[in-house]
C-alpha cells in the first residue's frame, strides 16, 4: 500500500506512550480487511483536513476513526493508506497546537474515554428529568391553562390574581372549592373532608394552579392538600424542642450566635409535612408590637447574638409596614450583622414580592446583609413567575437560600432531588439545606425518608452537578445534624484513603505531616 505522503522519520522528535501505544493499535493489521468505499473516502477527507488545517479537532477526529474502524476489524491506518510515520507527524503537530502540549494518545486514548465514562454517569438523568420531575417553566402552557380555569372558577380579575391580597382572599380552604379546581374522586373528597376538620387546608389559587390535572400523587398537591395518613397516623406527638428552646417571646434559641423570631403564625398555603404544625395551629393570629419589642429586648440584651432570622409562619406575611419596622429595629442592633427571611410565599405566592417589598429589603441589605431562606421542594415550583420573584429577591438582597425537605413520592430520588436543586440554581436560588422530614409529627410519618436513601441521594450529586448547587444534608434533632456520608474510609500509614463519591473508587491522600505541623510558622519567627 503506498503512502499518501512521505515524511523522513528523522524529522521526528519523541512521542509519549500514550502516543506510541495508539499509533501501535491503529497500525495492527486486521484478520480481513473490509473497507467500504465511503470510509475510504471519509478517512482521507479527515486526513486531508488533519494534515492542512492548524487545528487540533481534525487529527484528533482521524485518529478516533481510525481507532473504531481497526477495533471494528474493517482496517488498520495502512490500509488506508496512512503510514506510522505519518501518524507520528500528525501527532508531533497536535502537541504542538494544544497550549498545554497534550499529546493525541493522551487525548484519544485517555481523556476522552475518561469523560465518556463521566458522562455515562449522568446520562440517566439526562434521559429521564424532565418526564420524571417536571419544572414549572417546562410545565407552564398547563398552568396557563390551569391559571385561567381557576381564575375563572372563582370570578377572580386579573387584579386580584396579580395581588397578593387577592390571592390571599380567594385562598382554597374548603374540600367543596378545591373539588371544582381540581379533579378528584369522591372518597379522596370525602378523606380530604374528614382530615380538614382537624387540620388546616388553605391554598393560594396560585399554588392550586401548579397541581397537574389527571397526575395521580402530584407532588404540589401532596404538599398542601391533606391527605387521610395526617389523621390515621395521628398518636402520640413528641412536644416540639422549641418548647425547650424559647428564652423569651417568640424567640426560638438552639445556638449563641444565631436565633429566630417566630414573627407570625401565618403561611399562604399550608404544608401537609409542616414541622411547625403545633405553631401554626387553627387560626391566624395577628401579634402585638409589645410582642416583637419583648423579643426584640432579649436580642439587644444578648451581645452575642450576630444572626437573626424571622421566620413564622412566613415572614413576608408580615404587612410591608410591620416588616420595615421589624427590619430597621434590628439594623440599630449593633451586634446584629445578618438578618434572614423566611418564606416559602415567592413560590405559593409570588405577586407579594412587589416593588415597595423589594425596596424595604434592599434598602435594609444595603445596611446589614439580607438573606432570603425559602422552601422548594420541586422543580415543579419553579414557574416564570417565581423565577422571576427570585431573580429579584437575589438582586435585591445579598442572597435566596433553599432549604428543602426530603419527602417520599415528592422528592425522593436522583432524578427529582437533582433536577430541583440545578432548576432553583437557574432561577437564582443556591440550593443549602435538605431536611429530613421531622420524626416528632407522627402526622406525617408517611412522607418519612430512610436516612440510607437521603445520603445516597445528596452523595449522589457530588461531581454530578455543579458544587453550588449541593446541599446539605441534615437532621433536625435538637439543632441540625448534619447527615453526610464520611468519605473518609480509613488511615494507612501517613496517608488517608479516601472515597469519590461519584465512583466509590479510593484515593490515597497523604496527611499533613504532623511534626511539620507541630512546628512554628515559617521564618519570620525562627
Ligand atoms: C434553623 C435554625 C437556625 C439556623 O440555623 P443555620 O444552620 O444557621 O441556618 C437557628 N435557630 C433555630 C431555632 C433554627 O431552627
Ligand atoms: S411555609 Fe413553613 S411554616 Fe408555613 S406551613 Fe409550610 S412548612 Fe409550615
Amino acid at each position: 500500500m503506498t503512502s499518501i505522503k512521505t515524511v523522513s522519520t528523522e524529522d521526528i522528535p519523541p512521542l509519549d506512550s500514550y502516543t506510541e501505544e495508539l499509533i501501535a493499535e491503529l497500525q495492527k493489521p486486521v484478520a480481513k480487511v473490509s473497507i467500504s468505499a465511503d470510509e475510504k473516502g471519509e478517512i482521507l477527507a479527515l486526513y486531508r483536513r488533519a494534515d492542512n488545517e492548524n487545528l487540533t479537532g481534525p487529527i484528533i477526529s482521524l485518529f478516533g476513526r481510525l481507532l473504531d474502524l481497526q477495533r471494528e476489524g474493517k482496517g488498520c491506518s495502512d490500509d488506508f493508506g496512512i503510514s506510522g510515520d505519518e501518524l507520528r507527524q500528525l501527532a508531533v503537530k497536535h502537541q504542538q497546537i494544544d497550549e498545554h502540549m497534550v499529546s493525541v494518545g493522551g487525548r484519544v486514548a485517555r481523556a476522552l474515554p475518561i469523560a465518556g465514562e463521566a458522562n455515562s454517569r449522568v446520562e440517566e438523568y439526562l434521559a429521564e428529568k424532565d418526564q420524571a420531575a417536571p419544572s414549572g417553566i417546562e410545565k407552564w402552557e398547563q398552568i396557563q391553562e390551569n391559571i385561567s380555569r381557576i381564575k375563572k372558577e372563582l370570578k377572580m380579575s386579573d387584579d386580584d390574581w396579580n395581588s397578593f391580597q387577592g390571592q390571599i382572599r380567594h385562598a382554597i380552604d374548603s374540600v367543596s372549592t378545591l373539588s371544582k379546581l381540581i379533579d378528584l374522586p369522591k372518597d379522596v373528597l370525602e378523606s380530604i373532608a374528614r382530615v380538614t376538620k382537624s387540620y388546616r387546608m388553605r391554598l393560594t389559587p396560585y399554588y392550586t394552579s401548579l397541581i397537574m390535572p389527571g397526575v395521580i400523587n402530584d407532588p404540589v398537591m401532596l404538599q398542601s392538600v391533606p391527605t387521610g395518613e395526617m389523621i390515621e397516623n395521628a398518636g402520640i406527638e413528641i412536644p416540639p424542642v422549641a418548647a425547650d428552646h424559647s428564652p423569651a417571646r417568640l424567640i426560638d434559641q438552639f445556638y449563641p450566635r444565631v436565633l429566630t423570631i417566630k414573627a407570625t403564625n401565618m403561611c399562604a398555603m399550608y404544608c401537609t409535612h409542616c414541622l411547625r404544625l403545633a405553631h401554626i395551629g387553627r387560626k391566624d393570629h395577628v401579634y402585638s408590637r409589645e410582642a416583637y419589642n419583648e423579643a426584640l429586648d432579649y436580642i439587644r440584651n444578648n451581645e452575642q447574638v450576630r444572626d437573626v432570622l424571622v421566620t413564622g409562619g412566613d415572614a413576608f406575611v408580615l404587612p410591608n409596614s410591620m416588616l420595615r419596622w421589624l427590619l430597621e429595629e434590628l439594623d440599630k442592633i449593633d451586634h446584629v450583622k445578618i438578618k434572614r427571611l423566611g418564606t416559602r410565599i415567592p413560590v405559593t405566592a409570588p405577586m407579594r414580592v412587589d416593588t415597595e417589598l423589594l425596596d424595604i429589603l434592599e434598602e435594609s441589605s444595603d445596611k446589614k446583609p439580607i438573606r432570603v431562606v425559602t422552601q422548594i421542594n420541586t422543580a415543579q415550583e419553579i414557574t416564570p413567575v417565581s423565577r422571576d420573584a427570585f431573580r429579584q429577591l437575589s438582586k435585591r438582597t445579598f442572597t435566596v437560600l433553599n432549604q428543602a425537605v426530603l419527602l417520599k413520592g415528592i422528592n425522593d430520588s436522583r432524578v427529582k432531588m437533582w433536577k430541583l436543586c440545578e432548576t432553583i440554581q437557574e432561577a437564582y436560588v443556591r440550593p443549602y439545606y435538605i431536611f429530613n422530614c421531622s420524626y416528632r409529627n407522627p402526622q406525617f410519618s408517611h412522607f418519612r425518608v430512610p436516612l440510607a436513601v437521603g445520603r445516597d441521594i445528596v452523595e449522589s450529586m457530588y461531581g454530578n452537578i455543579s458544587g453550588d448547587a449541593i446541599p446539605r444534608y441534615i437532621a433536625t434533632a435538637g439543632g441540625k445534624i448534619p447527615l453526610h456520608r464520611s468519605n473518609v474510609v480509613r488511615r494507612e500509614g501517613d496517608d488517608y484513603i479516601l472515597r469519590k463519591p461519584w465512583s466509590g473508587e479510593e484515593a490515597e491522600y497523604p496527611d499533613a505531616d504532623p511534626e511539620v505541623y507541630a512546628e512554628d510558622l515559617f521564618a519570620f519567627n525562627k
